[in-house]
């Protein structure tokens, strides 16, 4: 019964485009009527109509803990009620500021903002600024949030100039914008070479999580590091998704590379408002009041959602406790992989910490052109039958899952029992 669902979805179409505030929400990858949310606990959703789902979007990775953790409650609570913005300086910012710092050896300073959008626009102004050249690369089907000059994903098996991804944004905003294909170290060598001395800026997703999730091949990271320290560009993780998900810390850690600036979101604000950039204390002092670069905002550093994300940081780093997302996604893994295998279904599962998508081919995917090729039809069949059967997949063939802390042995058994069912019918 979703009879709730659809009267609000009805009801929401009539005032909100698509009756969502972010596109991907609307389930039109797989079909069917948005399911409207009433509440969260631990790794458990639950719909307007009472309907219980056990949750592996997680807000799109920023729940670690699960939902409504009763520490980070806390913390949001009691920075609430001592007001939740003043538009001034507070020590919360100073005590998340110092985790990133402590966590990310590449990051001396940073800067908060308040959406993974803002931290990627901003860290491209820095870098531009810092290197006075206008030419950006990023990696097909790579996702930096939907500032104009990164809503270019033109994709071939070239170097491409970008063009917009979307009506609005004009050709002359992403013409700085250069494309490549992710995984591809010979068109990055290509493009170094013919445009070297022009390139500000590479930004890339060290795990892509926005085309499903795509490891980066070995030697490519560490080639995309050498070729911007070689040619004086700087090296953007962007981190937006990886930060505390692919390893305790972020991809920087799992693959030992130091990047120049680094862009984190989602789970540095512990499903509150927050977003952040930072680097080398030279280059993070370029940003105004220190520096010529300005960037600001109403609800930047906003207490309330620094307080979530220090009580978020401080609980995921006890002993244990990240492992057991990242065992709970190894262990899901497993089941969809072994479950595909005795339905003859052809599926890839890539996984790294508590990232996983299960592509429904039998080949590698190592690129966006290769995600493509994935049968998003069995997606979506696969998709409806586990929401019937109570588990809540990232509506879109092209997306993580994502596991918590709340995730245990409970909610692996009713995981396998629904796999069982979707791929028995
Ligand atoms: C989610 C995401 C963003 C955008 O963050 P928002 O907070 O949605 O603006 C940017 N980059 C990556 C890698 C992301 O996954």
């Amino acid at each position: 019964m979703i009879a709730e669902s659809e009267r609000l979805f009805a009801a929401a179409q009539r005032v909100l485009p698509g009756g969502v505030n972010s596109p991907v929400r609307a389930f039109r990858g797989v079909g069917g009527t948005p399911r409207f949310i009433a509440s969260g606990e631990g790794a458990l959703l639950v719909d307007a109509d009472g309907n219980r789902y056990l949750d592996l979007v997680l807000s799109w990775g920023p729940l670690i803990l699960g939902h409504a953790h009763p520490e980070v409650l806390a913390a949001v609570v009691e920075a609430a009620s001592r007001g939740t913005t003043y538009g001034a300086p507070t020590e919360l910012e100073v005590r998340l500021a110092e985790r990133v710092v402590a966590a990310f050896p590449s990051v001396e300073m940073v800067r908060f903002v308040s959406s993974g959008t803002e931290a990627a626009m901003s860290a491209v102004r820095l870098a531009r600024a810092a290197t006075g050249r206008t030419a950006i690369v990023k990696f097909d089907g790579c996702y930096h949030g939907h500032a104009d000059s990164l809503l270019a994903a033109a994709g071939s098996g070239v170097a491409t100039l970008g063009l917009p991804d979307s009506p609005g944004v004009t050709a002359g905003t992403v013409a700085d914008t250069l494309v490549v294909p992710f995984n591809d170290t010979s068109v990055v060598e290509a493009l170094f070479a013919a445009r070297g001395r022009d390139i500000a800026a590479v930004l890339v997703e060290p795990v892509a999580g926005n085309m499903g999730v795509v490891p980066p091949a070995p030697g490519f990271l560490e080639a995309l590091r050498e070729l911007t320290r070689r040619a004086g560009a700087l090296l953007v993780f962007d981190e937006v998704m990886t930060g505390w998900r692919v390893h305790p810390v972020g991809a920087q850690a799992l693959y030992g590379i130091t990047p120049d600036l680094t862009i984190l979101g989602k789970v540095v604000g512990g499903g509150l408002p927050a977003a952040a950039y930072g680097g080398a204390r030279a280059l993070m002092e370029q940003i105004a009041p220190a520096g010529p670069v300005y960037q600001a905002g109403t609800l930047s550093g906003n207490p309330v959602a620094m307080a979530a994300g220090v009580a978020t940081l401080d609980v995921l780093a006890r002993p244990g406790m990240w492992e057991r997302a990242e065992r709970w996604a190894a262990c899901a893994a497993n089941v969809l992989t072994r479950a595909a295998a005795r339905a003859g279904v052809p599926l890839t599962v890539q996984r790294v910490g508590t990232m996983l998508t299960p592509f429904f081919t039998g080949a590698p995917v190592t690129n966006y052109a290769d995600a493509k090729r994935a049968d998003r039809a069995a997606y979506g069949a696969f998709f409806h039958a586990m929401l019937d059967a109570g588990v809540y997949l990232p509506p879109s063939a092209f997306e993580s899952a994502f596991t918590s802390t709340a995730h245990g042995e409970a909610e692996l058994d009713a995981f396998e029992a629904a796999v069982t069912t979707a791929w028995v019918r």
